[in-house]
């Protein structure tokens, strides 16, 4: 007896279409016409697909624009904005906006999270404390790794080295950090990649968020990256300094991130909202090529980094919005081209968080279907899953939109 069927399912590169049995959490059959009398749901031909997966994503400081506006709409009055309405965070505040994330993430089809987390003497790890209670009670719908990092700095803001550590043997995931925020940001670097080594944890970097090409500290990252032999455990996000490279430049950059192991997120939304704010016009757009970067097998994800707050005063934490919006902004259009913008918030982030996206015998059923036939279809039109499951059970429906002609 099965659990659970998923009839007339379009896989990714099969032709015509399938049932999809599920026992025990796991599939255990994909055929033609399966019979059962088990609860079913009929796909009617639409994609059927591995969950979506947020690589970048701040629960703690999401649904804040009541409270936190950016003045200045940069980078710095964002930060400061943040820093300002921190003070009045509680464990119970956090938790309850990160909570109305996850469920609109749900909805939208994603399975699984990297959130950072915020972690300084000033809130203490009361951010750490509620994403740790929202893991635990939305593990029935969502994965989520929990990276800490130092937002405000770490040599410059003492006792936020002692509270990482606490957080990393309190259940932190992974380490996260923001060189640029730093009075020492190679000090910062140095230390960060000593930590990861102690607690043997990969490291995911805020990094190079502005558009001035004459420094960064990509190049300090991925030397420590070899030091330390941490090769494929490092991401850098935003890096917003590689929109402008010249080719050749651009070029020499991803063999450096392919020798050093490091992988890119970025965050259109986010970069597009904050970058280029001192031109008045002819404003650059601040979104990192990752497409060309992932082309020469680094790492790339697409992510929706903040939502309602002073960084992105946007957010329906769609990744299929979020995918669209990065091929909008850097002229994708061809199939190829649309599926590795599907790539980029399915197969790339999923293999970084350590997931399996196969739809096959044995797998978890964790899977969404997608009202789409192809997965360029899913990044053109803007695709919103009607329907998921994780681990066996159903998570959330969308029941199809109704016309009523005249
Ligand atoms: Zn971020």
């Amino acid at each position: 007896m099965l659990d659970y069927l998923v009839r007339n399912a379009c896989l990714h590169g099969e032709n015509g279409l399938v049932d999809i049995a599920v026992k025990g959490g796991k599939i255990v059959e994909i055929a033609k016409a399966i019979s059962t009398e088990a609860p079913s749901f009929d796909a009617s031909g639409q994609l059927i697909s591995c969950g979506f997966v947020e690589s970048h994503l701040h629960l703690d400081k999401a649904c804040i624009l009541d409270r936190a506006k950016n003045e200045t709409g940069t980078l710095a009055g964002a930060i400061s904005a943040v820093a300002n309405a921190k003070s009045g965070f509680t464990e119970d505040d956090i938790y309850r906006r990160g909570a109305r994330v996850i469920e609109k993430a749900i909805t939208e089809g994603t399975n699984a999270i990297r959130t950072h987390v915020e972690i300084d003497p000033g809130i203490g790890l009361a951010g750490f404390n509620a994403v740790k209670c929202l893991k635990e009670d939305y593990a029935w719908a969502m994965d989520i790794e929990i990276c800490v990092f130092p937002q405000e700095g770490l040599f410059n803001y003492p006792g936020t080295e002692e509270l990482l550590r606490e957080a990393l043997e309190n259940g932190a995931d992974l380490l996260g950090g923001c060189p640029y925020m730093d009075t020492d940001p190679n000090g910062q670097i140095l230390r960060l990649f000593e930590m990861a080594r102690q607690y043997d944890v990969d490291l995911d970097f805020h990094l190079d968020f502005d558009l001035d090409g004459s420094w960064r500290h990509l190049d300090e990252v991925a030397r420590q990256s070899i030091a330390f032999g941490w090769q494929g455990r490092v991401m850098i996000g935003h890096v917003t300094k590689l929109s402008v490279l010249p080719k050749a430049e651009l070029e020499d950059t991803i063999a450096l991130m392919r020798d050093a192991g490091i992988g890119l997120t970025v965050l259109p939304a986010t970069d597009l909202f904050l970058t280029g704010r001192d031109h008045e016009h002819s404003v650059p757009r601040g979104v990192a090529p990752a497409h060309k970067i992932a082309h020469h097998g680094v790492c790339c994800t697409i992510a929706t980094n903040n939502v309602l707050n002073p960084f992105t005063p946007y957010g329906d934490c769609s990744l299929s919005r979020m995918a669209n919006l990065y091929a909008n902004v850097s002229q994708l259009s061809t199939q190829a081209e649309l599926e590795n913008c599907f790539a980029m918030i399915a197969d790339a982030p999923a293999k970084l968080l350590g997931r399996s996206t196969k739809i096959a015998v044995g797998e978890a059923a964790s899977f969404i279907i997608l009202p789409a036939q192809s997965r360029a279809q899913v990044v053109s039109e803007i695709s919103r899953p009607v329907w998921g499951m994780k681990d066996g059970r159903v998570t959330f429906e969308h029941p199809a939109a109704k016309l009523f002609r005249p």
